[in-house]
């Protein structure tokens, strides 16, 4: 840990977002990028090993699809691209296809987390903007900033649109690792749980 702890910090604070879903959301992508950069410095070993695991289970998740799917050009049998890929191609015609990921939003809740994002834009919620939370805990506000829009990725039939706020201090105890961060959303703006500070 010598010398890499504001690093190890910065890791267990994204992992908890990641924990919360929170990469899989519209603007969520970096919280990801950035947590394998610093697995990668922090634990180049374990990164290696999951990477390893990830693989074999994505390999044995297409050897199920192939076994099953036939090639909708000429009714061929696929094989992987390649260990860790989820490119398939055609054994006959040798057409490529890539099995797509699950979870993504559909266009409508891109469309309408969109919309969502200008409203708020105009209401001066926007990201980097001052907040303040009550916490009952400190019996005080803590202050903190927006750090950004999600949209929920949980359900494409639910819709649930989020802020995600970054607060200066923990909101709950004294450990900097945790309680810096919160969702909240336009309801809790409504209520005066949070407001713009
Ligand atoms: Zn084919």
């Amino acid at each position: 840990m010598n010398g890499n702890e504001h690093l190890w910090r910065q890791f267990e604070k994204l992992g908890e977002m990641m924990g919360d879903g929170l990469h899989h959301e519209a603007d969520g992508k970096w919280i990801s990028v950035e947590y394998k950069k610093l697995a990668k410095i922090l634990c180049p070993e374990g990164f290696a090993e999951i990477r390893k695991q990830k693989s074999e289970a994505l390999n044995k998740a297409i050897q199920k699809k192939i076994e099953i799917d036939k090639c909708p050009n000429c009714e061929g049998k696929f094989k992987q691209s390649r260990s860790g890929s989820s490119v398939v191609v055609c054994l006959n015609c040798k057409k490529k296809y890539k099995y797509k990921k699950s979870k993504k939003m559909t266009k409508t809740h891109k469309i309408l987390f969109l919309l969502w994002k200008i409203k708020m834009f105009f209401k001066g919620l926007k990201t980097d903007v001052p907040v303040k939370v009550w916490s009952s805990e400190k019996r005080k506000f803590v202050k903190g900033y927006i750090q950004g829009l999600q949209g929920d990725s949980g359900t494409n039939e639910n819709f649930g649109f989020y802020f995600q706020v970054k607060f200066l201090e923990p909101i709950q105890g004294n450990d900097a690792r945790f309680y810096t961060f919160g969702t909240y959303t336009e309801k809790d703006f409504k209520q005066k749980e949070i407001q713009k500070f």
